[in-house]
């Protein structure tokens, strides 16, 4: 779908990847959209094709599978699969985030053994801080890592773990000290795959949105894993590390919240132009115009602050405030626009028959994951 604003990060090699993400998207994914949102969870094959035609991992250098690009790459690819409507791979989370863990703190070795599989859909990536008995307070968190020879001994409980129910490898968010709160967190990735003595998958967590995703709980009894899966120098690191890569995490999700926007003005239009009420189309009406010019706007002032974000990070210049803005105020708009917009379908929005129901149910977690949005205005009121 194009946007009459051009992204001033844009470039031809933009578009030649959104041609392939878009066609991705819509004629390998789409078909499959119902038995997907019924199963709960997204094809494992469809991250191996993605994989072959080099859609996951485009931020990571190429000697380890990736693609060699940047922030910007996977912009455009997040960006397709909200305006394709397609949900239920959790590349925001695979690419945009995990994949970022292991290129900014991996070691070479860790590089060479995990970046390759993650880069072709042979490996499924999460990460996992939340726990049963909170998320916002993540220095408060209780999985413990306790060190037993060459390895760690994980236990305790993760929930809300987006990719949780196929990944394979996750990074496991752990106190290596109980004693302390942030310097007592390490992360540890975890190779779960084939699910190894010591680990357990719960259900998968019925949502009312985002259902073709895999969002799960996490058991971990004594999981070993060896210390030399450790993130990082030394143990303690976690948190600092958490905090360094979450203003990705938190634009990954503002692009998904400025291409749904963008996504429901246009769908939002071309009804109110075909449908009409009282002898005149529904865009003749001047609530509906009015309505229209404010989402239009809303989101084209969404758009302009995205863009800036975005080049911002690409320069290593996005700062934890501004991306809380971002976060949060992509996210209420997001929830805003979709609602108006689902309004102006009258009956037919909120059957799931139409798109809008849809993204609607799917707009509601953008305020609550990657840190509240009420956890972002403490962070934005921190810096002031
Ligand atoms: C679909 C989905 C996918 C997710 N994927 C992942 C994932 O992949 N990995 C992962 O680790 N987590 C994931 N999460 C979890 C998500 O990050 C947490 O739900 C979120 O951080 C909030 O934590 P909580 O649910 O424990 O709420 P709580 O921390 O219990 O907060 C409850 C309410 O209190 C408010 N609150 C808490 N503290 C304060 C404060 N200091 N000031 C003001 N208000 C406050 C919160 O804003 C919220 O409104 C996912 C969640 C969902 C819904």
């Amino acid at each position: 779908m194009p946007t009459p604003h051009l992204s001033p990060w844009r470039k031809p090699e933009h578009d030649d990847l959104a041609d392939l993400a878009r066609a991705f998207f819509t004629r390998e994914v789409l078909p499959h959209t119902e038995r997907l949102l019924a199963q709960g969870h997204p094809d494992r094959e469809h991250y191996r094709r993605a994989g072959e035609l080099g859609l996951l991992g485009l931020s990571v250098p190429e000697q380890y599978g990736g693609g060699g690009g940047d922030f910007t790459h996977e912009a455009v690819l997040l960006q397709e699969q909200a305006y394709a409507g397609e949900a239920s791979l959790g590349l925001a989370v695979h690419s945009g985030i995990v994949t970022g863990y292991l290129v900014a703190y991996g070691s070479e070795e860790q590089k060479r053994r995990w970046l390759p599989g993650l880069c072709s859909g042979e490996l499924v990536g999460a990460i996992a801080m939340t726990e049963p008995d909170g998320g916002s307070d993540l220095q408060a968190l209780r999985t413990r890592a306790v060190r037993d020879g060459d390895d760690y001994l994980v236990t305790g409980a993760k929930t809300f773990i987006s990719n949780g129910g196929l990944a394979d490898l996750v990074i496991v968010a752990a106190k290596t000290d109980p004693e302390q709160r942030a310097a007592g967190i390490s992360l540890l990735v975890c190779e779960v795959g084939g699910d190894p003595e010591g680990f357990r998958r719960g259900r998968l967590l019925a949502k009312i949105g985002l259902t073709g995703n895999d969002t799960a709980e996490l058991f971990f009894d004594g999981l070993r894993v060896p210390a030399a899966n450790l993130l990082g120098d030394a143990e303690g690191l976690g948190f600092v590390q958490l905090m360094q890569q979450l203003p990705q995490e938190r634009l990954v999700i503002g692009v998904g919240a400025v291409a749904a926007m963008e996504r429901a003005v246009e769908l939002t239009v071309a009804y109110a132009k075909e449908r009409s009420a009282f002898g005149k189309p529904l865009l003749g009406h001047q609530n509906t115009r009015m309505v229209l010019a404010e989402c239009a706007t809303r989101t084209r002032a969404s758009r302009v602050f995205l863009d800036d974000c975005i080049s911002r990070h690409a320069r290593g210049e996005l700062d934890v405030a501004t991306a809380a803005m971002a976060k949060y105020w992509l996210t209420d708009g997001q929830c805003e626009v979709v609602d108006r917009c689902l309004q102006l379908f009258g009956g037919y929005g909120y059957t799931t028959e139409y798109p809008i129901a849809r993204m609607y149910a799917d707009a509601r977690a953008q305020k609550i994951y990657g840190g509240t949005n009420e956890i972002m205005k403490e962070l934005i009121a921190r810096a002031l």
